[in-house]
């Protein structure tokens, strides 16, 4: 543990408001536990990131760091006895260590939620539950499964590890004429998910809040741009139909209760030619297609996570502008001088010192102004 912090507040019981003053114990340390201490911060409260390596973004902005392994009880303990509420933002904290945590103090949102967004046939199967539309799929777990589920949904499909997929990882596309077999292979064999291909017209998702008394705050939806299966550019709205938007809004919704889910949901969903909308995957963290939220919401979604994992009111979710979200990915964080120059537009670098390819370095957001500036 570095940094100095308090001790936790004494035991705090469920359903109670964890005040400003308090510490939030954050699971993870990648660029969303930065913006999420830095939100934190704002209102008051102290961070506590739980990570692999000191130098994580997060832990750069946290008034204390615990670095050690998510499967280490000794420091899970020291970590949970100085905070007074645990969050997380990396959906795939091993569940067991969050089952562990909660019997010591609220985690939010629970190791249950996460069993289920951790397995993608465990999440498309929580959703058609529920009569929400996905991709056709079939779970696969060996040779013979992959010939039979491609044989039932034809091809072309997609096949995708079942957990641990991140950012387009971990999945090969299965064209006609291929050998279904040597794809499952490719991606590693094991448990895997076979998907038909989705001819969408556009890609969207929509981030909801959900609060401890269930209260619920969406976003509007907005259209995801993917280059190599990685987020280049959110559009904020997404360009839709009023239906398919208030679809869209209204699944997002449904599985955020459902989920009985304490924090913020991110629902990545595609559109088809026909405005049905299919949900591709959930995130139970904040997501990069809302970092838009920081500088173009009356809330953002890191402080929306904040207000919900400490019995907060949740914030309002207007939009304050239009604007467009780009990924610096790789060397283009280079370009923060040109960014810096554009008055429309706001940089956020995470503080990563490696820009290797494709890696998330930083966003810019650029506001769309509906009026011309005051002054
Ligand atoms: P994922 O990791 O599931 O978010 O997939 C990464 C990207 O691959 C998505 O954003 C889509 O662009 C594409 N993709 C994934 N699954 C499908 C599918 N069933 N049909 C069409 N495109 C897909």
């Amino acid at each position: 543990m570095t940094g100095l912090t308090g001790q936790a507040s004494p035991l705090i019981p469920p359903g109670s408001v964890i005040p400003p003053g308090a510490t939030i114990g954050i699971m993870g340390g990648g660029q969303l536990g930065r913006m999420t201490a830095l939100a934190a911060a704002r209102l008051g409260y102290r961070c506590h990131i739980y990570c692999q390596d000191r130098d994580e973004p997060g832990a750069q902005v946290a008034a204390a760091v615990t670095v050690a392994g998510f499967d280490d009880r000794d420091a899970l303990a020291g970590f949970a006895a100085l905070v007074d509420v645990i969050t997380l933002e990396w959906e795939n904290i091993p569940v067991d260590t969050l089952r562990w945590l909660a019997a010591v103090k609220p985690v939010r949102p629970n190791a249950e939620v996460l069993a289920i967004t951790q397995d993608r046939c465990a999440e498309k199967a929580f959703a058609n539950r529920l009569g929400i539309g996905t991709a056709a799929w079939r779970g696969v777990a060996t040779a013979e499964e992959v010939v039979r589920a491609t044989g039932d949904l034809g091809l072309p499909a997609v096949i995708k590890s079942a957990r641990f997929g991140y950012d387009g990882k971990g999945q090969a596309l299965l064209v006609p004429g291929c050998d279904p077999v040597d794809g499952w292979s490719a991606i590693g064999g094991g448990a895997a998910i076979v998907e038909s291909l989705v001819p969408f017209t556009c890609e969207i998702s929509v981030i909801v809040a959900r609060g401890q008394d269930g209260a619920l705050a969406s976003y509007v939806p907005v259209e995801n741009r993917h280059a190599d299966r990685v987020l280049a550019t959110t559009t904020v709205p997404a360009r839709l139909a009023a239906s398919t938007a208030a679809a869209a809004d209204h699944a997002a919704r449904r599985l955020a209760s459902a989920l009985a889910l304490v924090g913020v949901l991110a629902v990545e969903m595609f559109v088809t030619a026909d405005g049905a909308v299919l949900i591709n995957e959930m995130a139970p963290r904040p997501h990069n297609s809302g970092h838009w939220t920081i500088d173009a919401a009356a809330t953002s979604q890191f402080e929306q996570l904040v207000r919900a994992v400490c019995g907060l009111p949740l914030g309002a979710t207007d939009r304050l502008a239009d604007a467009v979200m780009e990924n610096l990915l790789g060397d283009t964080a280079g370009r923060w001088a040109d960014v810096l120059a554009d008055p429309d537009a706001r940089l956020h670098l995470y503080g990563k010192q490696q820009p290797r390819p494709g890696r998330k370095m930083g966003h810019i957001t650029r506001l769309i102004r509906c009026l011309p500036p005051a002054r």
